[in-house]
């Protein structure tokens, strides 16, 4: 019988009537978590209909639905997520088909203030190797206002004539040095950049306020708790120290849990290590360093003896490093830099974001190197046709195979990589536990299939695992943080599940279908 202290003044939460998701055995038959204050203060089995309810504390009947910890998107990009939700998705639009290009942008011009800017974003990046795509093909169907679409991973973008015109863009612009401005034969901007987007979103929100993130981060974030997301991690590699201040004073107590990485250089490992007492506020939380490693002119970027080097001195100031690798060439690097980082800091587990193709040589080195892999399974479902026109059939198990990536790397956390793929746990769960793509394909072997519970696991244990957070959350347990939502499993793979997410102890989202009542 459990007794409750009537005076306790704290915020108070009862479910009852629920299937808990554990793997501790004394917490497994129970059915009823008490709620107070921000942390789960009581997990115990009470008969149905014989429990105690506290005084002034609401009671959710459960009915039997399955309460899981909050799920934690161990890699989203938090501002650009945010920016895009005023801006129309071209995800869906097949590489080759202008019309469907053309179509959308009619369209949107009818449901549009003329003084308005059009922004778009997913494109597919074969539209921007094609030399006819370019700023005047974009002047056909929209020459009075300005227009920009981004690419899928949003490392390319294309402006109509009128765009440039306004943002004053021309060759000898000072501000788009460090990327690639497209030229054409004739020696003319093609409007087509590469590698410029956050210079060119600069300029964009300079002149107007259509594309501003911070307005749509309250929407963003009650979009997240609508599925049941709690914690995220945003996995910029340009991130400032001061974004550690910027967001906590955005994100109110109610809002979300930011883990925040850094953008990995020799000034920010040496100005974090003198300053990280202080650097954790209420909801963000500085959880390691992000390395951007790419292939640029054929080389890797940063090099190998610059990566190692990086690494080593993360680590030796107490730091996590989570390196973007997605090639084999590229996770090989990395795991030889884990490797000679391993062998000074032993304590240390680095992250390799993405870690796509995880080919038999990798995987052979991975087997002997501790590290944790944050991995997309969404881009199974909406990039998988794709990888599977453009990789031959015998290289498509080593596309995210994730039971091998799980049984190989020390934890497997999942992820959406938003805004690439929209930030729903619930695709990432239908392809991780089919394989599925979009036009139903399945890609590589049903071997690398995943079970519910392992999946549930990736997104919620594991996640808080891989940012270092596994002592205050991501597991349903007296004295952790009160971060859950409560699922209807009958519905994944057909709709949304979430049917209540709790944050920090408060109600945020409410689908109204469990009862609730006030005592
Ligand atoms: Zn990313």
């Amino acid at each position: 019988m459990t007794t409750y202290d009537s005076m306790d003044s704290r915020n108070l939460i009862l479910l009852t009537n629920c299937e808990i998701y554990t793997k501790n055995p004394t917490i497994a038959g129970c059915n009823n978590i008490l709620i107070a204050g921000n942390k789960i203060s009581d997990i115990f089995y009470a008969p149905p209909g014989k429990h105690t309810v506290p005084e002034r504390c609401i009671e959710i009947d459960c009915f039997r639905n399955l309460v899981i910890p909050g799920i934690n998107d161990a890699h989203i990009h938090l501002l650009s997520s945010a920016a895009v939700m005023n801006q129309h998705s071209m995800h869906s639009i097949h590489p080759k088909d202008y019309d469907m290009i053309a179509k959308t942008l009619a369209f949107i011009k009818t449901k549009h203030n003329q003084s308005e800017w059009i922004g778009a974003y997913g494109l597919d990046d074969r539209f921007f190797l094609d030399q006819n795509f370019d700023s005047q093909w974009l002047d056909k169907f929209a020459v009075n206002e300005p227009v920009f679409i981004s690419n899928e991973t949003g490392h390319a973008i294309i402006l109509n004539s009128k765009a440039m015109q306004m943002l004053h863009i021309s060759q000898t612009d000072d501000s788009l040095l460090h990327g690639v401005m497209d030229v054409a034969g004739n020696g003319e901007l093609t409007g087509k950049f590469f590698d410029l987007n956050s210079a060119i979103f600069h300029k964009i929100n300079a002149f107007t306020n259509q594309f501003n993130a911070d307005n749509n981060l309250p929407k963003l974030f009650t979009k997240l708790h609508q599925k049941g997301i709690t914690s995220v991690q945003d996995a910029g590699h340009n991130n400032k120290i001061d974004k550690l201040q910027r967001l906590s004073l955005i994100t109110d107590v109610n809002a979300i849990r930011i883990g925040l990485m850094i953008g990995c250089n020799i000034q920010n490992i040496n100005d974090l290590a003198s300053i990280h007492q202080e650097i954790d506020t209420n909801m963000v939380k500085f959880i390691g360093l992000k390395i951007m490693l790419s292939e640029a002119t054929g080389d890797y970027l940063p090099a190998k003896s610059e990566l190692e080097y990086l690494v080593k001195l993360s680590n030796s100031k107490n730091f996590r490093v989570a390196v973007h690798a997605v090639e084999e060439q590229a996770i090989d690097m990395t795991l030889d830099a884990f490797s000679s980082a391993h062998k000074f800091y032993p304590d240390i587990i680095n992250r390799i974001e993405h870690c796509s193709e995880y080919t038999d040589s990798v995987i052979e080195k991975a087997k002997t190197i501790p590290f944790y892999s944050v991995t997309q399974p969404g881009f199974i479902l909406h990039r998988g046709d794709y990888y599977i026109e453009a990789h031959p059939k015998d290289k498509h198990n080593d596309l995210y195979p994730l039971r091998t990536m799980q049984e190989t790397s020390h934890v497997l956390a999942f992820s959406s990589d938003s805004p690439v793929i929209p930030p729903n746990p619930w695709d990432g769960f239908i392809s991780a536990q089919s394989r599925n793509t979009l036009r139903g394909n399945q890609l590589g072997t049903s071997n690398e299939r995943l079970t519910f519970n392992e999946i549930v696991d990736c997104y919620t244990t594991n996640g808080a695992i891989v940012e270092g957070s596994q002592d205050i959350k991501g597991t349903l347990a007296v004295g952790l943080l009160a971060d859950l939502a409560i699922l209807d499993p009958s519905c994944i793979g057909r709709s949304n599940p979430t049917l209540l997410t709790i944050l920090n102890g408060n109600i945020v989202w409410d689908s109204e279908a469990l009862v609730l009542t006030l005592h």
